[in-house]
């Protein structure tokens, strides 16, 4: 039977528990609304460690004042019974007062601007200060061995990965693959804002990563010119704005030197209100 925690107390006395008990903790950190890329991670932390514990918390700290916290959807009760049947051990879902008993003004952990003041963090101002609080918060609560998260969110997982570094903290990062649809497109819980033809635009972006990776595979190294074109593509098909087509060194996030033999193509672009993120690791 699956934990249900509320509490940082509860959650600790758990995790107490198992530790005494020599058990190794895997956590997987969600929103919620979880779909097959949330429980990819799951079987990814069951496969690596004794027990694993989820959180599901939309954290209102990493959004932004005009974005769609309120409207974000919780869907707590088909969460609780996808994580049983996935067999988590224990979910952990504080409420907003839990996790900021003191209200949002706190001490703030915050990555290097190198990393978090590009891409996500240039759009959305303050995202990722958000990101790295609430997760060296869940870390200390949960203070599990390891943590996986999807490469789907490629920037917040070189974020973190820095944090981890940087702060010593002893947990292992694992970064899982994507998971898409049938047609390509990556599952995001933001895909259920989209309107039914905006479903059938919103795979081409994946499309228009893809031609640019075969691209570069074939010694095309005019990262430029291959993302102008890919975002004059997506455009004319029917994307609403681009916010970026990058391509970067896929650990450092900088624009990739010459003999970069780890890229990362990474795009955001809109439909409607919509962004979808997406991205390809390209290995040479
Ligand atoms: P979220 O609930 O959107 O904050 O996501 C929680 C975790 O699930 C993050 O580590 C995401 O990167 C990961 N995730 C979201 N979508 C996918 C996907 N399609 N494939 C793999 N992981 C994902």
């Amino acid at each position: 039977m699956m934990d249900v925690l509320e509490s940082v107390d509860a959650l600790r006395s758990k995790v107490q528990k198992w530790r005494e008990a020599g058990l190794t903790i895997g956590f997987v950190p969600t929103m919620g609304n979880l779909h097959a890329g949330h429980l990819s991670l799951v079987e990814e932390a069951r496969q690596k460690s004794d027990k694993v514990i989820v959180s599901v918390f939309v954290n209102p700290l990493q959004f932004g004042p005009n974005e769609d916290f309120d409207r974000y959807p919780r869907t707590f009760e088909a969460d609780k019974s996808l994580l049983q049947q996935y067999q988590a051990d224990a979910v952990f879902c504080p409420s907003v007062n839990e996790m900021y008993p003191h209200g949002q003004t706190q001490t703030l952990v915050t990555a290097p601007e190198r990393m978090t003041g590009i891409l996500e963090g240039e759009k959305r101002p303050g995202h990722f200060d958000g990101v790295t609080t609430v997760v060296a918060k869940l870390f200390n609560m949960v203070q599990p061995d390891i943590a996986v998260f999807g490469q789907k969110d490629f920037q917040q997982f070189a974020v973190l990965q820095q944090m981890v570094e940087d702060l010593a903290m002893p947990i292992t990062l694992i970064r899982a693959p994507i998971v898409r649809s049938e047609v390509g497109l990556a599952l995001s819980s933001r895909n259920q804002y989209l309107t039914e033809s905006q479903r059938l635009i919103a795979p081409k972006l994946f499309v228009a990563l893809q031609s640019i990776e075969m691209a570069i595979q074939s010694g095309n190294r005019n990262y430029e010119s291959l993302c102008q074109s890919a975002v004059q593509q997506v455009i004319s098909d029917g994307f609403d704005s681009v916010d970026y087509i990058q391509v970067l060194n896929s650990v450092s996030l900088e624009p990739p030197g010459v003999d970069d033999r780890s890229l990362v193509i990474v795009a955001a672009a809109k439909l409607g209100n919509t962004r979808l993120l997406d991205n390809i690791l390209v290995i040479m």
